[in-house]
């Protein structure tokens, strides 16, 4: 028997190129975990018992769209749709012999921290199923986790791939915007969104992001890959300037827990050899967040002007086109899509365009500059991936900016179109802690390696103790 809950990707492989398991048997294996675990966690939104593929299973956030095969980005609006084509990351994965295993659930159009916005329900953490799992790709990190899919691509707009896997207690990339196509992606908000693998390890992540990531003539803001991704072994860091951003350190609402866990790593840092140091990112931690909360919402309301009852999903038909739009929308959008919808008119809107979104881009010139001074005197950033660990269900839903907070170090980065890697680091209140590894744009492979330099040395046991046999 397998045990999913602790084999990698790579050992999944491993049985199947050795021949000691056939593709089917891993399949099954993955398949009843699923029906033992997702009755109490809701990771997914559809699983698929016919996925052809001699390889292993993935799963995909329910944003990727799969040919034939629901996706719903976790909104009414869409429910039932099944796309007529496969996004470029599914048709890749398949490619390489990769059977989806099922669709993840999700913030509704990944506007989220909790998967508690799902209009199908939320999903639970696997280390406390009375906590969240992180959002807004949660069904995709807490799936990995319980082992119900050795992998998963998620995505990631303003920390929506990190800072699940950090509460979660697995891998997640953020790449560099424009390495992974969003072809066939439900966009959210379109400078920001990028694709991103979820694994139990860094060289699971480093491969799973080798298969998908490179230049799409399908999605014209992808690039080639400056250098073939390197799936890491390095064990040590030497050589490694590694940057310790003081405002990404001791922002406001940082548990203490969270911190403790992440000194450890940055003191590890300098035990495998690392050059470790200070550095400043003020504008870039105060301004990030209200930045995207301009930026993010203002594309989206562009992006979601598509729903209106004739292209996709549902229709609600009274008499007369205009109220079918509206009908349709009311009924089928979800509390926090419409918030966004009016955050992003009214930003956009003529009188105020200058005030608010205008200002925003210029704000993230000021971003990128203050991230590219920094990674000139350090190869590596790091932070927490998030100021707190998993917190219970409901605790933040009755209070968006509160919920917003959850992604104040994870969004900064991003605004900059910078690549991030979450790894967990520890445990606080018995929960894990991720530590977020920032570097320029296209250095995955140096985020790899010293990920998996300090994963080795950190030993962090991923099999939540709840699952453990
Ligand atoms: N939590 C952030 C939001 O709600 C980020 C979401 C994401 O990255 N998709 O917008």
């Amino acid at each position: 028997m397998i045990d999913t809950l602790r084999v990698t990707a790579q050992e999944a492989n491993d049985l199947l190129t050795s021949g000691e398991a056939s593709s089917d048997e891993i399949f099954s294996a993955y398949r009843a975990a699923i029906d033992e675990r997702d009755g109490e966690l809701n990771c997914f939104l559809h699983v698929n018992d016919d996925a052809p593929g001699a390889g292993v299973p993935v799963a995909f956030k329910d944003v990727i769209s799969t040919r034939g095969i629901p996706t719903t980005a976790g909104s009414k609006i869409l429910e039932g749709f099944k796309p007529v084509y496969d996004a470029t990351v599914a048709e890749r994965c398949a490619a390489r012999g990769l059977r989806t295993i099922g669709k993840t659930n999700m913030d509704e159009f990944a506007m989220g921290s909790s998967t508690e916005n799902s209009a199908y329900g939320p999903t639970r953490n696997p280390w406390d199923p009375e906590r969240v799992p992180g959002g807004s790709s949660g069904g995709s990190a807490a799936a990995v986790a319980a082992g119900m899919a050795p992998w998963a691509l998620g995505s990631d707009t303003g920390g929506s791939v990190k800072q699940p896997a950090a509460l979660c207690g697995v891998v997640g990339l953020r790449p560099t915007y424009g390495t992974v196509s969003r072809y066939g992606i439900v966009a959210f908000a379109s400078s920001l969104d990028q694709i991103g693998p979820v694994a139990k390890t860094v060289a699971d992540c480093a491969f799973l992001y080798s298969v998908v990531a490179g230049h799409d003539p399908r999605d014209t803001t992808t690039v080639e890959l400056p250098e073939p991704v390197q799936v890491p072994e390095a064990e040590d860091l030497r050589g490694l300037r590694v940057g310790v951003p003081k405002e990404l350190n001791e922002a406001e609402g940082i548990e203490a827990g969270v911190s403790e866990a992440v000194n450890a790593a940055v003191e590890l840092c300098r035990e495998l050899g690392a050059e470790v140091g200070e550095c400043e990112l003020p504008r870039s931690v105060e301004f990030g967040l209200p930045c995207y909360y301009l930026i993010a919402p203002s594309e989206a309301s562009s992006n979601l002007a598509r729903y209106d009852g004739v292209r996709y999903g549902l229709r609600v038909s009274p008499d007369g086109i205009r109220e079918m739009y509206e009908q349709t929308r009311d009924a089928g959008f979800g509390d926090e899509p419409k918030r966004r919808i009016m955050l992003g008119t009214y930003a956009l809107s003529s009188g105020y365009y200058d005030a608010y979104y205008a200002q925003a881009q210029k704000v993230r010139t000021v971003i990128r500059h203050e991230f590219a001074a920094a990674l000139e005197r350090f190869d590596v950033l790091v932070s927490p991936t998030s100021p707190t660990v998993a917190f219970p269900l409901g605790a933040k839903t009755e209070n968006p900016l509160a919920m917003y907070l959850s992604d104040v170090l994870a969004i900064p980065p991003n605004m900059a179109g910078l690549p991030g890697l979450s790894i967990p680091c520890g445990l606080s209140e018995g929960l894990p802690v991720g530590l977020q590894l920032i570097g320029p744009q296209f250095s995955e492979n140096v985020l790899f390696r010293a990920g998996h330099a300090l994963e080795q040395a950190l030993g962090f046991d991923y099999v939540p103790p709840r699952l453990a046999a």
